[in-house]
C-alpha cells in the first residue's frame, strides 16, 4: 500500500461515515481516481433516494462517468470502504476500471448486518429454485430487436 492509496482509502472511509451521519443511507463510501486525481465519489444513498441500486460504488461510477463524459473507467482505480456486493461487482466489471481497493470485507459487512451471501447462493441455483423465479417468455419477439441491433449502422459499441 502506497501513501497515496492510503489517502484515497481514507477519503472513501470518511465518506462512508459522512453518508451514514447525514442520513443518506448505510455506512459505505467510494472514491474513483484517475492519474492521482479524484474523478468521482459516492456514498450509499439507498434509503434517502428510495433507490435499491444506490450503493456507494454505483453512485461513484455514475459520478465519475458523468465527470469524465464516458461510459467506461479506463485507467481508473476504485477505492471502496467495503468489498463490493454482487451488484456492484457487476457494475465494476461493466465500467472496466484498472483496479479495486477495498477496506471492510464481506465478512465484516455481514457482521454489521449487511449480508449479501444470499445473492451468491442464488447464482448457483436453477432459476425455478430461486427465491425470485425467472421465467423466459416471448424470446422470439425480443430476439428480433437483437437482430436489428446487429444490422444497425452508426452504433456505439460498449
Ligand atoms: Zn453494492
Amino acid at each position: 500500500m502506497t501513501e497515496q492509496q492510503k489517502i484515497f482509502m481514507k477519503m472513501a472511509i470518511e465518506l462512508s461515515q459522512e453518508g451514514m451521519d447525514s442520513g443518506k443511507g448505510g455506512p459505505f463510501g467510494c472514491i474513483i481516481v484517475r492519474n492521482g486525481e479524484v474523478v468521482g465519489k459516492g456514498c450509499n444513498s439507498v434509503s434517502s433516494s428510495k433507490d435499491p441500486t444506490a450503493h456507494a460504488e454505483v453512485m461513484a461510477i455514475r459520478d465519475a462517468c458523468q465527470n469524465l463524459n464516458d461510459f467506461q473507467l479506463e485507467g481508473c482505480d476504485i477505492y471502496t470502504s467495503c468489498e463490493p456486493c454482487p451488484m456492484c461487482l457487476g457494475a465494476i466489471y461493466w465500467a472496466r476500471p484498472a483496479r479495486v481497493f477495498y477496506a471492510n470485507s464481506k465478512k465484516d459487512a455481514a457482521e454489521a448486518g449487511f449480508d449479501d451471501q444470499f445473492i451468491y447462493d442464488e447464482l448457483d441455483l436453477p432459476y425455478q429454485e430461486r427465491k425470485i423465479p425467472f421465467n423466459q417468455i416471448m424470446p422470439k419477439e425480443a430476439k428480433t430487436v437483437f437482430e436489428n441491433w446487429q444490422k444497425k449502422e452508426n452504433k456505439t459499441l460498449y
